[in-house]
């Protein structure tokens, strides 16, 4: 294992990695339902379904048929110019269960281009129809992807903070959480005009920027208002598509719909990369045209893959059987549960659940939200040592699960979840006197 270890740390960068203070890479030589198998021997039950795309557990012998078999049929082949049997039929199964209205695919490869897709679609429907509008309204602290377009469109954080000056700008509107939904409301209202192209948010939860979680109701109000100055209403739902809230989309909870979806992690169960952005027939109707200028020019390599395009069919199958359906259930329920007991614990705060996501802050005293803070490590290795594999947003601790997890490993990641909260109110004086909220 320390050989592995050290070949990559000679030669690999990491992804959101401090390469200078960062332990070495755990090699992972295999994957079976939510476990992952290191090359020492320890098992990790994958909490967060590695980075929160691994919906029905690694190396799933249905999906991994399905993918095979097309592996041997049709690996590839360009998408301008020719189709094939997976990107059609996907195409197919997936706008019937997607909130009204969306009525065409677009495909990319990740969720990040699926988002730079959204906006595209969206500067250039404005272009199109010879009414150019500029102006993009965002929620504070969304995360929508790495690439420029996506990074425009989030919140300025440290992570963006090197790329700001490159960054278009965006009108923010307030988090809609409890006690900030009035102000998000007043906001929208002060930034509301004819020159807005995109109301873009992340629906209900706003996943790295801490697993923030708002109501649908407000969610709702303001897609109304930002819709009656005509602007397009982009669902960025790359995370919580595929069952993550309960519904299998989180649109489906709001009583006003997108006019363009991003989706993408779940959508291939984890298996391939690949990126959808859907939008309505007025949006598409808006590029059709004698004139080629009117043409969306974007496009993927590896745009449509058939492998993987065959590898979210059958994570849709997967996804839509009784059995994932009830496991989504079970899995919210014993989430609800546990936040109960949650919300009784020292050092504990803002605990919060949405269907399969449960998330809560640990109290650090004056230093919360920091990502660079020390407690965000120590909680890493510890959960580790547990045996359960979780990565703090900063102070902010969440379960994300693979839908296969079992009650027993579900049980396994609560209490590696107590010991931690032990460990830090007996390590933390700060902590040791705060009385439950
Ligand atoms: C992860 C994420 C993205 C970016 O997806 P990548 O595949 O990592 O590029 C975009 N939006 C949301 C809401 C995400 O959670």
């Amino acid at each position: 294992m320390g050989e592995l270890a050290e070949r990559d740390k000679a030669v690999i960068w990491h992804p959101f990695t401090q390469m200078q203070t960062a332990p070495l890479p755990i090699p992972i030589v295999r994957g079976q339902g939510t476990l992952l198998f290191s090359a020492d021997g320890t098992t990790y039950i994958d909490a967060v379904s590695s980075w929160w795309v691994n919906t029905h557990g690694h190396s799933h012998p249905y999906i991994a048929e399905k993918v095979a078999k097309q592996l041997h049929t049709l690996e590839h082949v360009i998408f301008a110019g020719f189709t094939h049997q997976p990107a059609v039929q996907l195409a197919e199964r997936l706008l019937p269960i997607l909130p009204d209205h969306q009525k065409k695919v677009f495909y990319s490869d990740n969720g990040s281009t699926a988002v730079e897709v959204a906006l595209k679609m969206a500067f250039q429907y404005w272009h199109n129809v010879g009414k150019p509008r500029r102006k993009v309204i965002a929620l504070e602290d969304a995360y929508h992807g790495d690439t420029f377009g996506a990074m425009a469109v989030s919140g300025r954080s440290a992570f963006t903070a090197p790329y700001v000056p490159f960054l278009f700008d965006v009108e923010y509107i307030p988090t809609p959480v409890p006690g900030q939904e009035q102000a998000a409301l007043d906001q929208m209202q002060a930034l509301l005009s004819d020159d807005v192209a995109a109301f873009i948010f992340e629906p209900l939860i706003q996943g790295a920027g801490g697993m923030v979680m708002y109501r649908p109701e407000i969610l709702s109000q303001l897609i109304e208002m930002a819709r009656s100055h005509g602007a397009l209403i982009i669902a960025d739902e790359v995370m919580t598509g595929f069952g993550r809230t309960g519904k299998l989309f989180a649109s489906h909870h709001l009583s006003h719909q997108p006019d363009l979806m991003s989706l993408s992690k779940g959508l291939t169960g984890g298996t391939m990369a690949l990126g959808v952005t859907t939008c309505t027939n007025a949006i598409y109707d808006a590029f059709k045209s004698e004139d080629k200028y009117k043409t969306l020019f974007h496009g993927h390599s590896f745009t449509a893959n058939p492998l993987a395009c065959t590898a979210a069919l059958a994570s849709l199958d997967l996804l839509l059987s009784d059995e994932t359906q009830a496991s989504i259930q079970r899995i919210s329920q014993r989430h609800v549960v546990f936040a109960e007991q949650l919300g009784h614990k020292p050092g504990v705060k803002n605990v919060r659940q949405r269907g399969t996501i449960l998330a809560f802050d640990l109290d650090t005293d004056g230093q919360t939200s920091s990502y660079f803070s020390n407690i965000r490590d120590i909680a890493y290795q510890f959960l580790l040592e547990q045996g359960v594999l979780m990565r703090p947003l900063g102070n902010v601790l969440y379960i994300l699960p693979p839908y296969c997890i079992t009650d027993e490993e579900l049980t396994t990641v609560y209490s590696a979840i107590d010991k931690l909260l032990h460990y830090i109110t007996q390590n933390d004086p700060s902590l040791r006197d705060s009385s439950p909220n």
